[in-house]
């Protein structure tokens, strides 16, 4: 890797991991719009110099792809298990990291944290060329297990390339008995989810999350006017969210266009994924570069994990 492309990565890392520490810690407060906590987000992340690659949060049962629309009038109420997943880029060189909070002060949920974190360290542990991927599963789910809890087995860490949030090589959470070999080199997301619930999680509709797939062109004027904001043609491939278009195009008109351009096969939706049995749902998740001693570049100086 060259020095520029590792700099680059570097970068990328230390914002996303200051973003999603800020916005966990606002988040942990009740009361805390949702909607402010992502807006603000993605202010920082620009702020601190780096491009967005998105910022996410799920709450409870939801384990992932969830935004806040323009008119979410949600706060964080107590006891509420928040994840925030933030992302940053550099050029499309990608930092991928997620924690998870409860809100407020009553540590329900200490367990399901507990769990996360530690299956995370355990997995990271384990990081090396040669690391077969089964491992790495296997090593995530027993730290669930040990606190009573399960991973979500249809979810999994990933390669990361430029512009490309999963370059292809999923990671288990499990021991799903894969051989294949860590290279060194490689950037690669580790990201356990944690459940007491049936340890699966599916889609529910509506989405807020969206990335571009291909590149033909569409009849929709709509979906011409979406395809063509900025923040949204230079995501590269990179996801968008739902806010991002209703706001320059007024809410009806937007989802007209996002519709239209969904169904001419040009966008993809990436609805909510929710926990099968209602499970509470905790996850924690770096980004690194495999080597002999893995540099993990999205761990902040506060991250215990
Ligand atoms: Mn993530
Ligand atoms: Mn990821």
């Amino acid at each position: 890797m060259n020095p520029q492309t590792l700099q680059k990565i570097l970068t990328a890392g230390k914002i996303a991991s200051q973003v999603r520490r800020e916005t966990a810690k606002k988040l942990q407060q009740p009361g805390f719009s949702y909607l402010q906590a992502m807006d603000e987000a993605e202010k920082r992340i620009i702020q601190l110099g780096g491009q967005i690659a998105w910022a996410q949060m799920a709450v409870n049962d939801v384990a992932a792809h969830y935004c806040p629309t323009e008119d979410d009038q949600s706060v964080t109420e107590e006891s509420q298990l928040i994840k925030v997943d933030i992302g940053v880029h550099l050029d499309g060189y990608i930092a991928d990291n997620a924690m998870t909070i409860e809100v407020g002060s009553s540590n329900q949920y200490k367990d399901h944290i507990k769990a996360a974190q530690n299956a995370l360290k355990a997995a990271i542990k384990l990081v090396r060329p040669g690391t077969q991927l089964w491992q790495l599963g296997e090593a995530q789910h027993s730290e669930a297990q040990a606190l009573g809890l399960k991973t979500i087995r249809n979810l999994s860490g990933h390669t990361i390339d430029q512009y490309k949030v999963h370059g292809g090589i999923s990671i288990p959470s499990f021991n799903n008995k894969d051989k294949t070999e860590l290279q060194a080199g490689s950037q690669i997301a580790i990201e356990p989810f944690v459940t007491e619930g049936t340890g699966l999680i599916k889609e529910r509709n509506p989405a807020t999350i969206f990335m571009i797939e291909s590149q033909r062109s569409t009849r929709s004027l709509y979906g011409q006017k979406i395809l063509h904001f900025p923040e949204i043609k230079n995501q590269n491939g990179l996801p968008f969210t739902t806010r991002w278009a209703t706001r320059s195009l007024g809410k009806s008109i937007a989802l007209l266009g996002l519709k239209q351009l969904q169904q001419d096969g040009i966008i993809h939706a990436y609805p909510p994924l929710v926990e099968v049995a209602k499970g509470m749902v905790a996850q924690f998740e770096h980004s690194m570069i495999v080597e002999d001693k893995p540099k993990v570049y999205t761990r902040h100086q506060d991250d215990e994990w």
